[in-house]
């Protein structure tokens, strides 16, 4: 195929309608920007989608987390088991509030972390457990909540990756302890950057108010007083019109990517990357919102490394992303005591892994293309 007729294909693009174009207009000529109605309207719409649950907005997925930690009382002295394969905010807001991150591997079937290493991660220190929904598919949700309470451990999930994802018909989101999202460009929602808190009750609502600007609370005209160290963490208006656009358009936005996730499996089915041995996720449509499809690369089986591989997808005129790189193993990570060789399944994904292009506005031809580069380029490197 030669690139000059086709279209470069990236691995993500946000979808933006004409309607929440020109809302952003009006809300800039409106002479309120920042948190305003549209911020109050969008809080709202998304505690419906939450099941009347109460929703704080703040201005990136790693504030709404952060503030997560601190709501749910996690400080110095605390650990936190999450997954070392995931965005490194997840566990960097862990050092944030002064408490330490604990791993637990991943499962590599799901990519997510596997429940029985958590278990066995929980100390008398642990005070709360992060569980990734990566790529949008949730953990086992009864089985999390069921090691939460015997344990007496607080769950800050980061649902930063599965807005409009499910669990047993019910939404991520509308069920659990705090619940956190992201609405970062490459999400399944965005507000161009900003996230949200599902919280418990009102109590941690005001809490979730006051963290985010400067721990403030008003009455009347001139009262006003400080009580805690709250930060700047508030979301636009702006930002928010952006986001009630958005929300309009989420169940298709799922069904899209659903739709498109099941046409990258019809394509990959029988090829020569299948035999291979290059790995799919989970084929799960009940629960996940395919915010991502990602392969695992048989690099030992192949004569180019990842980063020639993605450079080929390029030449073919396809993006695509790396999503993650085991956290343990980054700098940061080391000079704290985490070292190569301590989760095998999460370095060894974060190592094989490449991110497919999944965005709503793409079509099954697309995915057809992607699947006959990737089968076309594990047959020209193929060892042997
Ligand atoms: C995107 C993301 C975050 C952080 O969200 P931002 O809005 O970029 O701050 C945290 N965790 C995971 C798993 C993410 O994908």
């Amino acid at each position: 195929m030669t690139q000059s007729n086709v279209a470069f294909l990236p691995f993500v693009k946000p979808e933006i309608d004409e309607e929440t174009i020109q809302g952003v207009a009006d809300v800039l000529r409106s002479g309120w920007i920042t948190t305003g109605p549209q911020n109050q309207a969008f809080e709202a719409a998304l505690s419906e989608f939450c099941g009347g649950r109460p929703v704080r907005t703040f201005n990136s997925g790693t504030a709404t987390l952060e503030i997560g930690l601190r709501i749910a009382g996690v400080g110095p002295g605390d650990e936190v088991i999450t997954t070392p394969a995931s965005w490194v905010a997840t566990s960097n807001v862990i050092y944030e509030v002064g408490a330490t991150p604990v791993f637990a591997d991943i499962d590599p079937v799901t990519r997510n972390i596997d429940l029985d290493r958590l278990e066995a991660a929980i100390t008398p220190r642990t005070k709360a457990l992060i569980p990734v929904y990566l790529a949008g598919m949730p953990v086992d949700m009864d089985r999390l909540y069921a090691i939460a309470r015997q344990h007496g451990l607080r769950v800050i999930e980061d649902a930063a990756q599965a807005f409009g994802a499910t669990w047993n018909g019910k939404r991520i989101g509308a069920i659990g302890d705090l619940v956190s999202f992201s609405f970062h460009p490459n999400k399944n929602l965005t507000s161009i950057e900003g996230g949200a808190l599902v919280l418990n009750n009102e109590a941690e609502a005001v809490l979730a108010q006051k963290y985010r600007l400067q721990g403030i609370t008003r009455t009347g005209f001139d009262g006003m007083d400080c009580d805690v160290l709250g930060g700047k963490y508030n979301l636009t208006d702006v930002a928010a019109r952006v986001g009630l656009g958005q929300l309009k358009h989420i169940e298709r936005f799922t069904e899209q990517r659903r739709k498109l996730a099941r046409a990258y499996f019809a394509g990959f089915e029988g090829g020569t990357a299948r035999k291979l041995g290059v790995g799919l996720p989970v084929a799960d449509f009940a629960n996940s919102n395919w915010h991502m499809f990602q392969i695992t690369l048989p690099l030992e089986k192949l004569t180019i490394s990842r980063a020639a591989f993605m450079e080929q997808l390029k030449e073919r005129g396809i993006g695509s992303g790396v999503h993650y790189p085991a956290i343990h193993l980054f700098t940061l990570y080391r000079e704290r005591g985490f070292k190569a060789g301590m989760f095998p399944h999460a370095e060894r994904f974060g190592a094989t892994t490449v991110t497919l292009p999944l965005f709503t506005q793409m079509t099954n031809d697309d995915v057809a293309r992607v699947c006959r580069a990737v089968n076309e380029i594990c047959e020209q490197y193929a060892k042997g």
